[in-house]
């Protein structure tokens, strides 16, 4: 099942058609709503009527609109914390991306800096909450999965010792997510990242060290997570601050970012105002 957020309002898609949600079940309009009342509304999906209308994808918004928490995960790939000095962590290494990043599939972003990076990532979507989710209840509560961006601004990542993650991740558009939120996902799905036509990034969803399930289960030891929560799940190696020599985001690239059965996001750029140090 593929549920996208089209002009503001929950959408069922199928191929190239969509059926609105709210027209023909009464739930939504706003996405949001949907989440909070998954359970019923993956029962009405059943016996939902096939989508009519075309979809224009310009119209595609952000399938999550309003994330109340945005937990992400740093170093979740062998080869990437390889190429960041790291050996594999014992435990995840947890921060935020703050709600206000989140963008949708088809986004121009402004570019704060001139060391803006790319990081494509797998994110799961919390549907029913819970505190305390074992591992093997976990994706009882998770309603899907989408591609994700998890643009960076390193200049301003590394002005503190040791770096801060959240605040350099969290510039308008830099949470870029979809195109739709998809039910099935095969595990050892291929994630890659194109920056034009070039292949920056490249794995399987397989090579993760810790799993989705995981994952729900160790933050929501802590944090009760709640309808809608994203979880970003950690990017491959590849990335552009790694390189030799460092590469970084220019207002004429075009970053694509691929998940095998989930689409793929699409993401310009505009130069944008400097962000004083
Ligand atoms: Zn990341």
């Amino acid at each position: 099942m593929r549920l996208a957020n089209l002009g503001g309002r929950a959408a069922l898609i199928t191929g190239d058609r969509a059926l609105d949600v709210f027209d023909a079940g009464g739930f939504g309009p706003d996405p949001m709503d949907v989440l909070e009342n998954w359970a019923a509304f993956t029962e009405w999906v059943r016996t939902s009527p096939p989508g009519s209308s075309l979809v224009d994808p310009a119209r595609l918004g952000p399938p999550v609109p309003r994330p109340r928490q945005v937990f992400a995960v740093a170093l979740n790939y062998p080869p990437h914390a390889a190429e960041a000095g790291f050996g594999p962590p014992a435990d995840p290494l947890v921060f935020t991306k703050f709600p206000t990043c989140i963008a949708g599939p088809q986004e121009t972003v402004s570019l704060p800096g001139d060391r803006v990076d790319w990081e494509v990532e797998l994110v799961a979507v919390i549907g029913k909450g819970g505190h305390r989710i074992t591992e093997e209840c976990a994706l009882e509560h998770v309603a899907g999965f989408m591609i994700g961006q998890d643009l960076s601004e390193r200049r301003i990542q590394s002005l503190g010792k040791p770096p801060q993650f959240s605040l350099a991740k969290s510039f308008p558009g830099f949470g870029p997510t979809g195109p739709h939120l998809v039910t099935e996902l095969a595990p050892d799905a291929a994630i890659t990242c194109l920056l034009n036509d070039e292949v920056v990034q490249k794995a399987s969803l397989g090579d993760m060290i810790f799993g989705v399930p995981d994952l729900v289960a160790r933050l929501s030891a802590v944090c009760p997570l709640l309808p809608g929560d994203l979880i970003f799940t950690g990017t491959p190696a590849g990335v552009g601050n790694r390189r030799t020599p460092p590469r970084y985001l220019t207002p004429d690239d075009v970053l694509t970012s691929r998940i095998d059965g989930l689409g793929e996001l699409r993401t310009r750029f505009r130069a944008g105002v400097l962000t004083p140090s």
